[in-house]
């Protein structure tokens, strides 16, 4: 097996050569992963059902069809993305024209966290291969049996001078992080992101950081409170919760407040069944770590819906808090699980305040017709990115860019967002030889000022 220095200098050379800047290369090389994906589909569903009883529609709704879309994606337009773009050519240059030729920036280091295992890692891969880079991916260990197929079903079938899995934990991230690399993609903790940004910074590696946070989602009393209730069960409660976009907790208003709790309760019954740990839908906490973490986030005394628990099977069922305000435990740190507690506001500037005092959300989603609290939230609030009545699905269009904002991340992906996050731009003036005026040359005359405040202003 190749180490991390092999793979690493395997990687810089097949960069070097530069064989991927032919863009009929890339699109077959995005291809060729689709095709193998597909073919070894029944193997990545087995084994994310063997570490967190994902379903087979689930993977592929979460999972696969992501990938395969912004495979498809790339794919239909990347001829598109990596023409150079002309641009215009102010006076000063005249006469010459500008354009903007977009280059792979060589290698990429891609890692991974453990919640959406495939997708986390292949998403990231199809820009950075779009791009035009070799890519080396670093699934998370925690879901060991998937991290295993993919380890099996990269490496077997390319070539790991242009795309390598490597399997391990926080030793062989380490040593990978010790070189350089093109760009990094990190998808993680807030915490272990710092820890990276760290690291890359002594090889001054520029890093794409997909972090964490708790997102907010606002319910207005203008709302039809039935379908804001359906849609934020379907949002929270796929994955369980371990979602990174998933809403962390809601902001009620109090006209409606416990009205919505009765709808919530109704949804969320109805969209993960009456019985959860039998169902074949509703998947695990990922390990007993953060099963103990998320159990001390549930105060018995708030619980309005849910609270079972079942240490062994590693199973929370959906759980809704009530009446919680911001000096819960629940509210301090991010939840990352099927916990919902909900928070009740009169006043929206209030809530607001609430909501800016914490650092800025990876998204931000508000139910609501009316336009001039749309404009008001979205002008005073900072955040990755969100929806106006829905959750979650703005991650599915892969026109808009996807990432946070300070501590919820850094830079973006998803389509041409990907693809240019993995290109260098290089800025090209192309000048003409047949005229050369003397004004920018010495003697500096008076004349020669005058003029240029005349043109320059
Ligand atoms: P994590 O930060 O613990 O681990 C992520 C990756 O970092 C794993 O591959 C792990 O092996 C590696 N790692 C862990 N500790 C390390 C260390 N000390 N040094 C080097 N590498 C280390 O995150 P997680 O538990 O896998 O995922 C949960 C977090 O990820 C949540 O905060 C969630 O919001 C966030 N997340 C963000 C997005 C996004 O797109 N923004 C998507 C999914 C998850």
């Amino acid at each position: 097996m190749e180490g991390v220095k092999e793979i690493v200098e395997k990687q810089r050379e097949f960069a070097d050569k530069g064989d991927s800047k032919n863009v009929s290369f890339r699109i077959q090389l995005l291809l060729k992963l689709k095709k193998v994906l597909k073919e070894n589909e029944q193997e990545l569903n087995e084994a994310i059902y063997k570490d967190v009883k994902k379903s087979a529609f689930e993977t592929y709704l979460t999972e696969l069809s992501v990938v395969y879309h912004e495979i498809d994606f790339a794919v239909k337009n990347l001829k598109k993305w990596a023409k150079p773009v002309r641009v215009k050519t102010g006076i000063a240059n005249f006469p010459a024209s500008s354009k903007i030729i977009h280059e792979p920036l060589g290698t990429t280091l891609i890692i991974g966290a453990w919640n959406y295992p495939y997708q986390l890692v292949l998403n990231p891969a199809v820009a950075a291969l779009a791009a035009g880079n070799a890519a080396i991916l670093k699934p998370s260990e925690l879901p060991s049996t998937t991290s295993n197929v993919l380890e099996k079903i990269i490496n077997q079938n390319f070539d790991s001078s242009y795309l390598h899995v490597m399997k391990g934990s926080v030793e062989l991230t380490t040593e990978l992080l010790k070189y350089s690399y093109g760009k990094i993609c990190f998808t993680g903790s807030t915490q272990v992101g710092k820890i990276i940004a760290t690291a890359a910074a002594q090889t001054l590696t520029p890093t794409l950081l997909e972090l964490g946070g708790k997102s907010p989602c606002f319910v207005f009393p203008d709302t039809n409170l039935k379908l804001a209730a359906k849609r934020i069960a379907w949002g929270k409660f796929i994955n369980s919760g371990q979602t990174c976009i998933a809403p962390d907790y809601l902001y009620v208003h109090d006209s409606v407040y416990n009205e919505f709790l009765e709808e919530l309760k109704i949804q969320t019954q109805l969209v993960v069944g009456p019985t959860p740990k039998e169902s074949e839908s509703f998947i695990r906490i990922i390990n007993n770590k953060n099963f103990n973490r998320l159990k001390n986030l549930i105060d018995p005394a708030k619980i309005f819906y849910g609270g079972d628990l079942d240490e062994k099977e590693s199973y929370i069922s959906p759980t809704i808090l009530k009446d919680v305000n911001w000096g819960d435990v629940c509210m301090q740190e991010e939840i990352f699980g099927p916990i919902l507690p909900v928070l009740k506001f009169s006043e929206i500037d209030n809530a607001i305040n609430e909501v800016k005092r914490g650092p800025r959300p990876l998204a931000l989603y508000l139910f609501t017709s009316d336009k001039r609290i749309q404009d008001k939230i979205l002008n005073e609030v900072s955040f990755g990115g969100g929806a106006i009545n829905d959750v979650v699905m703005h991650f599915t269009n892969n026109y808009l860019p996807f990432g946070g904002v300070g501590q919820s991340g850094m830079g973006n992906y998803h389509g041409k967002h990907g693809f240019l996050s993995f290109s260098h731009q290089k800025s090209i003036l192309k000048k003409q030889l047949w005229f050369e005026p003397s004004i920018k040359y010495a003697p500096y005359t008076s004349w020669k000022l005058k003029f240029s405040k005349l043109i320059f202003g």
